[in-house]
């Protein structure tokens, strides 16, 4: 058949021709008479009638990249959070209003529909989310990208909170089928573990090993305002052979699907943690599993249009999101030494200039290593390649240096002490022509602390890329009232230039506008409170300040440092009961790893205050505390526009950047935080009088920590703060059992306050008095609110992604001339 020949509808986006769509979609797919048809039909029949309008789009975006041979961008993540993607395909269609008449004339609840979509929570927090908007941003400008990923059973624990205590169930997030992804059962590739290694003369084999297959799944990832849509292929982990086949005719049906079982595995479930490392091998297969596939699948691409492997450079660039895919690079070495014959230095040559890497965090325990036993044993032709790399890096370095054995010792990719083990980390930064941090003060710490030596050695490497946040999600989607008034002001383009945004500076004192853009946070915090009523049973006012921390549970983000304001400013209310007091409610919301017991037990502290709070007669209207069950990004999206004030509390030095301080800021709320990761650069651009900044600079916290610091003193030097410990230690929030907190007054007061929260509580204090204050000017607090989303175009992912592309991947945007 010629293309010529090849007819199919192109489908319209009217009403009309959507009602029909999706009427033939309830029937001919989901297979349900109207009548009989359930709200979760109705969403899938709707999403599939949105699906087919994208993948038009997506087939000429596909035929574009080949036709220009474009340099493709492979995005490496172990996580993906996305969150739905039914609005999000609506916004990028232009069809929100069409679809939402379509479905009243076929009376079907448009809201009910939206929330009965399950979250792609293929991530644990900030990271997976900056996947999820560079993605989203890839596509808008038009870089050919994939992400590529794992396909999990199971995403993100869900979270419930019973008693006070975090208790986790599993995600059954694919139970209602994913109308999102295509399978791919044509796409498969057999990805091997374990066995033995046999050289002969110049060529090495892999032998004897287990294998598993890896079975794609795509997603499209539409661009806003473009044609251009991209791919996120997940792999999914099928057992290599289905089913032992002797075992079975033997009636073994048991034994028979066991090995498939525990192929499949590999696949099964998120790690629920992405700062320390489990050591299980389990995760180490997660990480080959999918870096094996993605290689031999861009590979595959490349050799279709091209001989040998010269090129390469040009038309492919992976980037390392993090270390977990950091073992594509002794894949790649593997595939062109051991599978292509490529020469090894000039293999290394592309490899270098294929790979880049994004570091997140500096926290000694977050930095991967993997025993040198184990990697034997799983991969050892990948180990054999890490310790050639190795070689060739050290004598390199002798070369430049002499013999210089300390910093031999220190910049080896195999660490010798105790259990020999591999940096990930090291690796990914000797393989990388670029190297980069994600705000401008973690970028300048990574190059002072844990590269240093590899700073020196290669200076050019290094670089910053300040994460961005897609303004299509957090503030099209999320917060409808305020983006219609930006509208109305500036018309709808900011959604794709949002420095756009600074036309709104100029209304900052306009009182009309003031008012306005006051009225858009109240239906916010009304959406909100309604939320809270409807699902938690708590009544919340509006009127009151909404305070909040929602982000991962961790002693770093320092949710207990807030705490320790709750419980102060519960002490004044009770000492001062009759005074002026400004209404406060205080939002935390976020999940803790399963084995992290002390942000757990932060949890239970959390709800005890709460519950000890709400319930005392005397405090009244004027302090409430809620604790939101199972952050994601959807609660995300109605809790964030909601915020009037946004706790960025870390240890200065601790949060690598931070994203969802950029979320808070864009949608009006003013941030009380310390100077950490992108909160410098927040301050920057939204002004220094538009925010509260308080507590140490990363210079006094390291001063602090080296000239011995000592909490106790602290602590019995301020009489409000002894006064909260105290009762945390007495059981003043825990009747039931007093004794429960004494290990969360320990931590703090008496093992040494690893994260210094009572260097910072008087200036932390002192701040929440300054917000109170400017509260009560609800004029200057509102123009301070509009000069924060009016600051904020910087921090589109729009613009991170730019840079990306032209600084790091040289990938220019596609020419699409679609029409
Ligand atoms: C943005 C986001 C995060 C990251 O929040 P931080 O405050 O930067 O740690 C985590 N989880 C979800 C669901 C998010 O949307």
């Amino acid at each position: 058949m010629k293309l010529n020949d090849f007819k199919y509808d192109h489908l319209a986006t009217d009403v009309a021709a959507l009602k029909t769509s999706i009427s033939n979609k309830l029937i001919y797919a989901v297979g349900k008479d109207p009548i009989a048809a359930r709200p979760q039909d109705w969403l899938q029949a709707t999403a599939l009638a949105v699906r087919d309008r994208l993948v038009e789009r997506w087939m000429k975006t596909t035929r574009a990249q080949y036709a220009q041979d474009a340099k493709r961008v492979y995005y490496l993540s172990m996580e993906f959070l996305i969150g739905r993607t039914f609005t999000n395909a609506l916004l990028a269609l232009d069809i929100h209003q069409n679809v939402k008449q379509a479905l009243a004339e076929l009376e079907v609840d448009f809201d009910q529909i939206v929330n009965l979509e399950s979250d792609a929570a293929l991530g644990n927090g900030g990271l997976g989310r900056l996947a999820a908007c560079f993605l989203d941003s890839m596509a808008t400008l038009g870089v050919a990208g994939f992400g590529y990923g794992i396909r999990y059973d199971y995403g993100m624990f869900r979270q419930q909170i019973i008693d006070g205590h975090q208790v986790e169930s599993p995600d059954y997030w694919l139970n209602d089928g994913n109308p999102w992804e295509f399978p791919r059962p044509e796409v498969q590739y057999r990805i091997r573990f374990g066995g033995r290694v046999e050289r002969e003369g110049n060529v090495t084999r892999w032998l004897d090993t287990h294998d598993v297959l890896a079975m794609a799944y795509d997603t499209i990832i539409p661009g806003y305002a473009t044609e251009a849509t991209n791919t996120l292929r997940l792999w999914s982990a099928k057992a290599s052979s289905e089913i032992n086949l002797a075992a079975f005719n033997q009636g073994n049906y048991f034994d028979a699907v066991e090995n498939k079982n525990h192929s499949e595995n590999v696949s099964r479930v998120l790690y629920p943690d992405d700062s320390t490392l489990s050591g299980r091998e389990l995760r180490l297969r997660q990480e080959y599993f999918f870096v094996a596939a993605s290689l031999q699948d861009l590979v595959r691409r490349y050799l279709m249009n091209h001989t040998g492997f010269e090129a390469l450079p040009d038309h492919v660039a992976i980037h390392l999101n993090d270390t977990h895919p950091v073992l594509a690079i002794p894949e790649l070495m593997r595939i062109l030494v051991d599978e292509h014959q490529v020469p090894w230095a000039k293999a290394w040559a592309l490899t270098e200039k294929v790979f880049s890497y994004t570091n997140h965090t500096l926290m000694h325990e977050a930095l991967e290593t993997w025993p040198v036993d184990m990697l034997g044993r799983v991969l050892p032709r990948h180990l054999n390649i890490i310790f050639e790399i190795n070689a060739d890096f050290i004598a390199q370095i002798t070369t430049r240096f002499g013999e210089d054995v300390e910093l031999m010792r220190r910049v080896s990719l195999i660490d010798e002490h105790g259990e020999r083990r591999v940096r990930m980390a090291y690796l990914a930064v000797v393989a990388s022509h670029r190297i980069n941090g994600v705000s401008q003060l973690h970028s300048e710490l990574m190059k002072q602390s844990i590269f240093a030596d590899f700073a020196r050695l290669f200076p050019e490497r290094f670089n910053n890329k300040t994460n961005g946040i897609t303004p299509r999600r957090w503030l099209s989607q999320a917060n409808p009232s305020l983006s219609k008034l930006i509208d109305n002001l500036i018309g709808p383009d900011w959604r794709r230039h949002l420095d756009q945004l600074a036309g709104l500076a100029r209304y900052a004192d306009d009182p009309d506008f003031a008012a306005a853009f006051r009225a858009a946070k109240h239906v916010n915090k009304q959406r909100l409170a309604a939320w809270v009523g409807t699902h938690l049973g708590v009544t919340l006012s509006p009127d009151s300040l909404f305070d909040v921390q929602v982000k991962r549970i961790h002693e770093y983000k320092r949710q207990l440092l807030n705490l320790l304001h709750v419980v102060t400013r519960y002490n004044r209310i009770l000492a001062n009961p009759d005074a002026d007091w400004v209404p406060r409610t205080v939002i935390f919301s976020g999940k803790a790893a399963s084995a992290y017991h002390m942000a757990k037990h932060i949890i239970k502290l959390i709800n005890d205050v709460a519950s000890k709070i709400n319930h005392d007669p005397r405090v009244r209207d004027r302090l409430k505390v809620v604790f939101i069950p199972n952050y994601s990004v959807s609660l995300a999206e109605i809790i964030i526009p909601a915020a009037d004030l946004s706790e960025q509390i870390s240890t200065a030095g601790t949060e690598a950047s931070g994203t969802g301080n950029m979320k808070f800021a864009l949608n009006g709320a003013l941030t009380i935080g310390t100077l950490d990761g992108a909160n410098i650069e927040i301050r920057d651009n939204v002004g220094a009088d538009n925010i509260f900044i308080f507590g140490n600079t990363t210079q006094q916290i390291e001063a602090l920590r080296a000239h011995g610091y000592l909490p106790r003193e602290i602590y019995e030097q301020n009489a409000e703060l002894k006064l909260a410990l105290d009762q945390i230690r007495d059981g003043y929030f825990s009747p039931d059992e007093p004794q429960r907190f004494q290990s969360i007054f320990d931590t703090l007061v008496s093992w040494g306050d690893h994260y210094l929260l009572l260097s910072d509580y008087a200036s932390y204090v002192a701040a929440q008095d300054r917000v109170d204050e400017l509260y009560r000017h609800q004029r200057e607090w509102t123009r301070r609110t509009i000069l924060n989303t009016a600051g904020m175009g910087a921090f589109s992912s729009d613009r991170t992604i730019a840079e990306y592309a032209e600084q790091i991947w040289h990938a220019t945007p596609l020419v699409q001339d679609l029409n």
